[in-house]
């Protein structure tokens, strides 16, 4: 099999393996399988208002905890650079979305927005997700300048900027209570801002949270703008029983009201979950309900979402997907070849 192969019934090229998507999941996915041999064809997605190729690290200004960095990375160039190692090994990209899979056929077809077919023995479905917002313009423009606004607490909240600040943190749910009892590390003040008065996060996160001197709640508040012009200053807030508005200092704003994987186009194709996640066949492996496609990084992992776990699961991937394609059948665990190409060396 090899890339420059053609279906026969038309001029449509088949590759071995097409990876959908450019995050760190995708690229590391494209590493491993280029240094395997089997010439992988990266549809890296097209620039949307929602997404970017690159995907949601093209938003994060420093990545304090990718290893291998110690003095962090710029999101945008860790992408280049993972993007341009790929290609090193002979990765091709396009710069496209895949609007549809098909897997009523093999090898599979991929429909492309605007670049026509293309056939696949194999595809990585590694397209992510996206943190959800509230809409605001100014939460917006502030998130994409890196003026303190962020949906990951984690990646960004141990930022300098962040230090001795009160922070805000919108949303209810574990997300919001693990990321406010995460800032209190380096906030003066957390304040959980939510829109109803009750948690919908489970009791011992609450409890946890509610705890810890440092965090307060505004209860019944939405978040009506966000007020900075270079970086956040303050939140203007609306009480949602009695509509009253009021202002509040703030040096940061995290958001934690949930994320939408990208996997519209993979609706009554693959498994997916409640949330539209793509369901792993098994505990501990990227493939999926159909045989043949694998999954790695956000769009599968709704529970760790970080960088460095969507390249573990872009790598396990593309190990598979070599595996596959060598047995031409599904391997169990212990059924690896003795040397795979792709090592890590
Ligand atoms: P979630 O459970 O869906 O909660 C989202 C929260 O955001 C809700 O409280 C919701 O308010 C609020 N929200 C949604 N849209 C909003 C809007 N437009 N404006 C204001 N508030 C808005 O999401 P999550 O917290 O990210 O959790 C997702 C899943 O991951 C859950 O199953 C959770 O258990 C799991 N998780 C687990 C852990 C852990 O165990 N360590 C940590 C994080 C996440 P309402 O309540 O009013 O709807």
């Amino acid at each position: 099999m090899s890339a420059s192969d053609t279906a026969s019934e038309s001029a449509t090229p088949i590759e071995n393996v097409v990876i959908i998507g450019s995050g760190p999941a995708g690229w590391t996915a494209a590493v491993y399988a280029a240094r395997a041999r089997l010439d992988p064809l990266v549809i890296e997605g097209g620039p949307s208002r929602e997404m970017i190729p690159g995907g949601q690290l093209m938003f994060t200004t420093d990545i304090e905890n990718f290893p291998g960095f110690p003095e962090g990375v710029d999101g945008q160039k860790l992408m280049a650079d993972m993007k341009l190692q790929a290609e090193r090994f002979g990765t091709r990209v396009v710069t496209d979305d895949v609007v549809e899979l098909d897997t009523s056929v093999r090898p599979f077809r991929l429909v492309t927005r605007y670049s026509g077919e293309v056939r696949a023995h194999t595809v990585i479905v590694a397209t992510g997700a996206r943190a959800n917002w509230l809409g605001l313009p100014n939460e917006e423009r502030l998130a994409h300048s890196g003026g303190g606004v962020s949906a990951c607490a984690v990646c960004d909240g141990a930022l300098p900027a962040f230090r001795d600040q009160v922070l805000a943190v919108v949303g209810g749910g574990d997300s919001a209570m693990e990321e406010a009892t995460y800032l209190t590390k380096f906030a003066r003040e957390v304040v959980i801002v939510h829109r109803r008065d009750s948690f919908r996060a489970s009791p011992i996160m609450v409890e946890r949270a509610l705890e810890n001197p440092k965090i307060r709640v505004a209860w019944n508040s939405e978040v009506v703008d966000v007020l900075g012009d270079d970086f956040i200053t303050g939140l203007r807030l609306r009480d949602t029983v009695t509509g009253e508005e009021s202002e509040i200092e703030v040096g940061g704003l995290f958001l934690a009201i949930g994320h939408t994987p990208n996997s519209a186009f993979l609706q009554g194709v693959l498994e997916l979950n409640e949330a539209g996640y793509v369901v792993p066949a098994e505990p501990w492996r990227t493939r999926t309900s159909v045989e043949g496609i694998f999954a790695a990084g956000d769009v599968m992992d709704d529970y760790f979402r970080q960088a460095v776990t969507a390249a573990g699961t872009g790598c396990m991937a593309a190990l598979e997907a070599e595996r596959w394609l060598a047995h031409g059948v599904d391997v169990e665990a212990h059924d690896i070849p003795a040397e795979p190409v792709a090592s890590e060396s």
